[in-house]
C-alpha cells in the first residue's frame, strides 16, 4: 500500500511569521485527512515550524543538505542536524539544484545515501529538460538519473524512498505535463527499480508528479495508478491552495 505523499517545496520563500500562519493554516484546514503532508521550509525555518508542524500532524522536509556529518564545510547543513530538529524527508536533487548549484548525479546518490544513514527519507528528484524530451531522450534520461541515484542504497532503504518525477521545462511554467505522459514515466522508473532491485520493491516506491501542479489539475495525476502524489512549488506557498490541492489529490 503507497500512501499519497503531497509534499510543498517552498524553495527561497517566506520568514517566520509567514511560515508559521501557513503552518497553522494548512494544520486546521486538514485534520482530517489521510495523506501524507510535508513542508519543505528554508532552512532557517526549519526549526521554527518543527513544532506546529508536529502539533497538526504534517511531516518537516527540507530542501537540501550536504552528505557529511560534521565539519569544515562553510554554508553547508548536516544530516546530523536535520535529524536533530525534527525533520522527516529532505529533497535531493532538484533540477533547480543540479542546474544551478552544479548538483550532478552522483552528488544526488551521496545525498541519498547520508540520509538514510540518518533516518531521513530523501525525495530524490528526476527530470528532463524540454529539449531532452524534444529530441526523444526523455527515457534514457531518467534512467540515467534514478539509476546512479539509487546505487548502493540497500534495497531496505530503497523501497522507502520517494522519487519526484519533475520535467523541467514544467516547473514554475504553469505547463503541467499530461497525466498521461507523467504516468508514462512513472512507469519507466518503476521499470528501472525492477531492473535494479525487484518487481515488488519497484511496487512499493511513491513515486510523486511535480511541475505546475495547481488545485485543479492534482486529480489529473492522483488518478494514474502509478502516481502517489505531487511536489508542489509555486501553489505550496498559499495555505488555502495547498490545502486544496491535498483534498483534491483524494
Ligand atoms: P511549481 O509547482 O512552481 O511548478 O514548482 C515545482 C517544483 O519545482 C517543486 O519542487
Amino acid at each position: 500500500m503507497r500512501i499519497p505523499i503531497i509534499a510543498a517545496n517552498w524553495k527561497m520563500h517566506k520568514d517566520s511569521q509567514e511560515a508559521v500562519d501557513f503552518v497553522e493554516s494548512l494544520g486546521e484546514q486538514l485534520r482530517a485527512d489521510s495523506v501524507e503532508a510535508v513542508v519543505c521550509p528554508p532552512h532557517p525555518l526549519l526549526g521554527i515550524i518543527a513544532e506546529p508542524c508536529r502539533t497538526y500532524g504534517l511531516k518537516l522536509g527540507a530542501q537540501n543538505m550536504y552528505w557529511e556529518e560534521a565539519g569544515a564545510f562553510t554554508g553547508e547543513v548536516s544530516p546530523l542536524l536535520l535529524k536533530d530538529i525534527g525533520v522527516h524527508y529532505v529533497i535531493v536533487g532538484h533540477s533547480e539544484r543540479r542546474q544551478l548549484f552544479g548538483e550532478t548525479d552522483q552528488h544526488v546518490a551521496r545525498k541519498a545515501k547520508a540520509a538514510f544513514a540518518h533516518d531521513l527519507t530523501p525525495i530524490i528528484c528526476v527530470g528532463e529538460t524540454q529539449q531532452e524530451r524534444q529530441s526523444g531522450q526523455t527515457m534514457s534520461v531518467i534512467s540515467e538519473q534514478v539509476t546512479v541515484a539509487l546505487t548502493g542504497l540497500d534495497p531496505s532503504q530503497a523501497r522507502k524512498a520517494v522519487i519526484a518525477y519533475e520535467p523541467v521545462w514544467a516547473i514554475g511554467s504553469g505547463q503541467a505535463a499530461t497525466g498521461t505522459d507523467a504516468a508514462q514515466v512513472a512507469q519507466h522508473i518503476r521499470k528501472v527499480l525492477g531492473e535494479m532491485f525487484s518487481l515488488k520493491l519497484a511496487r512499493d516506491v511513491r513515486i510523486q508528479y511535480g511541475g505546475s501542479v495547481k488545485p485543479d489539475n492534482i486529480q489529473e495525476f492522483m488518478r494514474e495508478p502509478e502516481i502517489d502524489g505531487a511536489l508542489v512549488g509555486g501553489a505550496s506557498l498559499d495555505a488555502d491552495l495547498f490545502a486544496g490541492i491535498v483534498h483534491n489529490a483524494l
